[in-house]
C-alpha cells in the first residue's frame, strides 16, 4: 500500500470505494496532513494553495462523521462567493455519491429564500453557502444551527478579504460552542490569526508549502523602462507563448482594465475581471475563460483568487506581487497536475526589490532576460478556435449537458468534435462551439427546442 493512500484512512469502504472509482489514487499532501486531523474530531488550520485538494480534506471528514439517520443541518460550510459553494456542492456530493440519504443544501444568493427554506425544513444535513446568505436564513429563523457539529470555514482569507468577518461572527455566535471547526485558506495574513483564536478552540495547524511543487513552475522576468514598454513586453511574451489560457495580474482594478483595453485595441481575444462586475457578468467571464474561448484573462488577485480553472500554461505579473505569499500563490495557478508551467514577471527599475520575494520560497534565477524579439508583434493577435454561445435556461429547467449535444449535433450536420466544454448554471448554460459554426449552432438551438421548449440562444461576441 502506498504511504498516501487514503485506504490506511479510517473512512466506510463505501466512501474509500467512491474514492477509487473517481481516480483520486492517493491522497495530496493536503489531504494526507489535515485528514488524520479532521477525523480525529479535532479543530484544524490548514494552508495549502487552489488547487491542492483542500475539499476533499474537510468533506470526506463530514462525510465519515455524519448522522444519516438525523435530518438536520450537521454541517455548514462557509464560502466566500456563490460559485465557491457551488464548487464545493458539487464536489462534496461526489464524493457522498455512494453513500445513501446524504442531503447536501447550497445557501446562496442570486435565488429567492423562500425555495431554500423549504429544502431546509426537509431536512437538510450539509449545507454549503455564503455567510451573508445564511445569515438571512438565521435572521429568518429559516435556518436553525443548535444540532450543528462541524462548522468550516473554507478559502477563509478571501472571506476576510470579502468583509465577511462580522457575518462570519454572527453565525459563530449562533452555533454551538461544542463543535469541531475548520480552517482553510491559502494564504495567512494576520486576520487569519485572528479569526481563528476566536473561533478555534486548541487547533492543529497544517501547512503544505508551495515551494514543495515550485521546481515544476518555470520562472522569467523581465525589466522594463516605463509602462508602454511594460505594455509591449506583456504582448511580446503572450505572442512568444501564444498560450491556451494565460492569467495577466494587475495591481489595481483601473489596471486591469486599461491593459485588457489595450490588448483588445491590438486584436487579442481578452477578458477582464475584477471586483466592480456584476455577479452575471463575472460567471460568464469565468465560463467564457474556463472553456477556452478567451486565451486571455486579466485580473486582480483578489478577483482571482480560489478560482477552479484548470491549469493555466501561463502567468503573467504585469507587475510584481505586494508580498511573497501572493506571489506563490499567483504562479502557482500555471504548471498543474505534474505539468511544468510559466510564471513571468515584468517589473521596473523601482520595482526591483521586490524579486527578492520570488527567490525567497523558490529557487528562482531572477536575473532580467532580454525581451522576446520584436518581429513577434506581426503574428496574428491571440484568437480561440472556439466560441462561446450562451443559452437562457439552466439547471432550473433539468437542462443536462447532453440535452445541448444532442440539440446541436441532431441531423448530423455538427458533431461533437466541434462541441467543447459544457456549462450548465441554475438559470443558464454555456456550450464552447468551433468558432467557424458558432453563429449557426446558435441560431439551430435558437430555432428548434430543448427538452421540449423553446430557448433562447445567442452567440457571445467576442
Ligand atoms: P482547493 O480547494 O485546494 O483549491 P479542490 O478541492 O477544489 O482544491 O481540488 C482541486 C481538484 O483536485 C478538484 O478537481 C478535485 O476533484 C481534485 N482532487 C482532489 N483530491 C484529489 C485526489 N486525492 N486525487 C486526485 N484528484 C483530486
Ligand atoms: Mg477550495
Amino acid at each position: 500500500m502506498n504511504s498516501n493512500s487514503f485506504q490506511q484512512l479510517p473512512l466506510a469502504a463505501e466512501l474509500l470505494q467512491n474514492l477509487d472509482s473517481l481516480g483520486y489514487a492517493e491522497m495530496t499532501p493536503i489531504q494526507a496532513e489535515a485528514l488524520p486531523v479532521v477525523l480525529a474530531g479535532q479543530d484544524l488550520i490548514a494552508q495549502a494553495k487552489t488547487g491542492s485538494g483542500k475539499t476533499a480534506a474537510f468533506a470526506l471528514g463530514l462525510l465519515h462523521k455524519l448522522d444519516r439517520e438525523e435530518f438536520a443541518p450537521q454541517a455548514l460550510v462557509l464560502a466566500p462567493t456563490r460559485e465557491l459553494a457551488e464548487q464545493i456542492a458539487v464536489e462534496t456530493r461526489r464524493l457522498a455519491r455512494s453513500t445513501p440519504n446524504v442531503k447536501v443544501l447550497t445557501l446562496v444568493g442570486g435565488t429567492p429564500l423562500p425555495p431554500q427554506a423549504n429544502a431546509l425544513k426537509k431536512g437538510a444535513q450539509i449545507i454549503i453557502g455564503t455567510p451573508g446568505r445564511v445569515e438571512d436564513h438565521l435572521g429568518k429563523n429559516t435556518l436553525k444551527l443548535d444540532t450543528l457539529t462541524t462548522l468550516v470555514l473554507d478559502e477563509a482569507d478571501r472571506m476576510l478579504d470579502m468583509g465577511f468577518q462580522e457575518s462570519i461572527d454572527k453565525i459563530v455566535s449562533r452555533s454551538p460552542t461544542k463543535r469541531q471547526t475548520l480552517l482553510f485558506s491559502a494564504t495567512f495574513p494576520n486576520q487569519i490569526s485572528a479569526i481563528a483564536k476566536r473561533v478555534l478552540r486548541d487547533p492543529k495547524t497544517v501547512k503544505i508549502e508551495s515551494a514543495d511543487d515550485g521546481a515544476q513552475i518555470e520562472q522569467r522576468f523581465f525589466q522594463v523602462g516605463d509602462d508602454e514598454e511594460r505594455m509591449l513586453a506583456l504582448q511580446l511574451v503572450l505572442q512568444q507563448q501564444r498560450p491556451v489560457s494565460a492569467l495577466v495580474f494587475c495591481a489595481t482594478k483601473n489596471d486591469v482594465r486599461a491593459v485588457a483595453e489595450e490588448l483588445g485595441r491590438h486584436g487579442h481575444s481578452v477578458l477582464a475581471l475584477h471586483g466592480d462586475l456584476e455577479q452575471r457578468d463575472r460567471d460568464q467571464v469565468l465560463v467564457r475563460f474556463s472553456n477556452k474561448s478567451i486565451p486571455v484573462l486579466v485580473a486582480t488577485d483578489v478577483a482571482a483568487r480560489g478560482l477552479d480553472i484548470d491549469a493555466l500554461d501561463l502567468v503573467i505579473n504585469y507587475q510584481p506581487a505586494r508580498d511573497p505569499e501572493v506571489h506563490t500563490h499567483r504562479i502557482g495557478r500555471t504548471g498543474r497536475a505534474g505539468e511544468t508551467g510559466l510564471a513571468c514577471t515584468l517589473y521596473n527599475k523601482r520595482e526591483a526589490y521586490k524579486l527578492t520575494i520570488a527567490t525567497k520560497s523558490f529557487d528562482a534565477d531572477t536575473s532580467a532576460l532580454p525581451l522576446p524579439p520584436s518581429d513577434l508583434l506581426k503574428q496574428p493577435p491571440l484568437r480561440s478556435p472556439w466560441a462561446t454561445i450562451a443559452i437562457e435556461s439552466g439547471r432550473k429547467n433539468k437542462i443536462r449537458p447532453g440535452d445541448i449535444v444532442g440539440a446541436i449535433t441532431a441531423g448530423g450536420e455538427y458533431n461533437s468534435d466541434q462541441l467543447g466544454k459544457i456549462t450548465v448554471q441554475s438559470l443558464r448554460s454555456f456550450v464552447a462551439v468551433d468558432r467557424k459554426i458558432a453563429k449557426a449552432a446558435a441560431a439551430k438551438l435558437s430555432s428548434g427546442k430543448l427538452k421540449g421548449r423553446k430557448v433562447k440562444a445567442r452567440l457571445i461576441a467576442g
